[in-house]
C-alpha cells in the first residue's frame, strides 16, 4: 500500500501469529492490502465526488484517503485522538442520509447492540450509498454466535475468540448484514487476482477463496 518493498512482512496475530502479515512501514495487514486493491479496481472511491465516513479508521488508510481530492473524508472513533468526530456507532450524532460511503471494519464484533449499530449505519447512509463492513468470520460456524450473558473477558475469549469480542460471526454474515435492510454483495475478490499478485502483496493468510477473505459491500436501496 505504501509502495515499500521488503523480502517479507512481519508476523502478526492475536491468538495465532501469522507469518508475512504486517508492513513495518504503513502497518497494513493482509486484509487492508486486499481491500486497497478492491477499492481501486471495483469502486468509484478514487474518482467520484463522495462524502466518506471512516469509522474506527485503520491507520494505513487515513493519509491515503485524505489525499484524495474527490472525497469529503471524515474519520470517526469512540476515543481515538486523531479522529475528526468522536462517536459511538450505536448512536451517531450525525444527520440521516448524510454520507455516500461508510467504512467500518472490525467493529461489529465489538459493539454492544449489533442491530443498533447496523441501523445507525443504514440511517446515516444516503439512499444508494454503500458501506464496507468487514468483520472477522469463523468459517467453521454456520450461524453467528452471540450470548449477552457472557461478559467475563476470559469467557468472551473462549466463546468469541477475543477478550473484547461480544459475538462471533459465521457463514451467515451476509444475512446478518441484510437483516438491517441493506442489499449485500459478498465478493470473492481475492480469487480473481493472479497467484503472483496475491503472493507479492501478501493478501491472504489462508485459502484464497475462503469466506474470511471475502469482501462484503452493503448498499442502502
Ligand atoms: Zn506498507
Amino acid at each position: 500500500m505504501c509502495g515499500k518493498h521488503y523480502r517479507k512482512f512481519l508476523p502478526y496475530g492475536y491468538v495465532i501469529s501469522r507469518e508475512n502479515a504486517l508492513c513495518p512501514n504503513c502497518l497494513s495487514l493482509e486484509r487492508h492490502r486486499l481491500l486497497w486493491l478492491f477499492l481501486q479496481e471495483r469502486t468509484p472511491l478514487f474518482s467520484d465526488s463522495l462524502s466518506f465516513l471512516h469509522i474506527a479508521p485503520e491507520i494505513c488508510f487515513i493519509d491515503k484517503f485524505k489525499k484524495l481530492k474527490n472525497l469529503n473524508y471524515k474519520t470517526a472513533d469512540l476515543e481515538s485522538p486523531w479522529a475528526d468526530i468522536h462517536l459511538n456507532v450505536e448512536n451517531m450524532p450525525l444527520e440521516s442520509e448524510s454520507f455516500d460511503v461508510i467504512m467500518a471494519n472490525h467493529i461489529l464484533e465489538h459493539v454492544e447492540h449489533l442491530d443498533k449499530a447496523l441501523s445507525e449505519i443504514f440511517r446515516v447512509l444516503k439512499k444508494g450509498g454503500w458501506a464496507v463492513l468487514l468483520s472477522p468470520i469463523n468459517p467453521e460456524r454456520e450461524k453467528t454466535y452471540e450470548d449477552s450473558s457472557i461478559t467475563d473477558p476470559i469467557e468472551r475469549e473462549r466463546h468469541f475468540g477475543q477478550k473484547d469480542h461480544l459475538r462471533e460471526f459465521g457463514r451467515d454474515y451476509a444475512e446478518v448484514l441484510a437483516s438491517a435492510g441493506f442489499s449485500v454483495e459478498q465478493i470473492d475478490y481475492a480469487s480473481t487476482l493472479s497467484e503472483e499478485r496475491v503472493k507479492r502483496m501478501a493478501i491472504a493468510s489462508d485459502d484464497i477463496s475462503n469466506i474470511t477473505n471475502h469482501v462484503f459491500i452493503v448498499r442502502k436501496p
